[in-house]
């Protein structure tokens, strides 16, 4: 009886490490963040999935287009306050912190970001597709801001479903994982 708590409590431990929830999120000192500058407050309330939109690979400097689109987003060109995403995900699944959560992102488009917890995806994904690493990382961090921030995984959307005027985040993102509902599933399950 007792041995077969033990292979009991074993399998337990062992399925505990073969299916890890957590997430990793590197901080901005990982991408030599800038400052911001001072910014609106938000309270998050739903969360919506972006792709950068320029063709990325595994290969490729993460760190250092982080901070060119940091740079890019806050000179001239928009002069935002920040980087406009609150998080971003590499194609090895590496996740990065952005903005922060509490801070009204940004849009080139006209839908209004207020309440948007968001999230984007490196790479262009009309004509690349989504990792598994990517995918994966995708919905452990989406399942982490729903339960830290207290976010229905019913938000779950993206920019399209927001926005006539962008085909973000590329239709492989889109229709083979958000409008289908396969993330919301997968987060959903994560949360229960
Ligand atoms: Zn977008």
């Amino acid at each position: 009886m007792k041995y077969k708590i033990l292979l009991f409590a074993f399998s337990l431990f062992l399925f505990g490490c073969s299916a890890s929830n957590e997430v990793t999120i590197n901080p901005r000192s990982s991408w030599n963040a800038s400052e911001p500058k001072p910014f609106a407050n938000q309270v998050p309330v739903r969360i919506t999935i972006h792709h950068e939109g320029t063709k990325f690979e595994k290969s490729d400097d993460a760190t250092k287009h982080i901070k060119n689109v940091q740079t890019w987003g806050m000179g001239k060109d928009r002069n935002w306050v920040d980087i406009p995403y609150h998080f971003l995900i590499d194609p090895n699944g590496n996740v990065y912190e952005g903005r922060n959560v509490f801070t009204t992102g940004e849009t080139a488009t006209e839908y209004d970001p207020t309440g948007h917890l968001l999230i984007s995806l490196m790479g262009n994904f009309e004509i690349q597709e989504v990792s598994p690493e990517q995918l994966d990382a995708l919905i452990k961090l989406t399942a982490y801001c729903c339960k830290k921030y207290d976010i229905s995984p019913g938000t779950i959307a993206s920019h399209r479903d927001y926005s006539e005027q962008t085909d973000c985040p590329g239709k492989n993102l889109y229709f083979n994982y958000i409008n289908n509902g396969y993330i919301k599933e997968k987060v959903k399950e994560l949360l229960n």
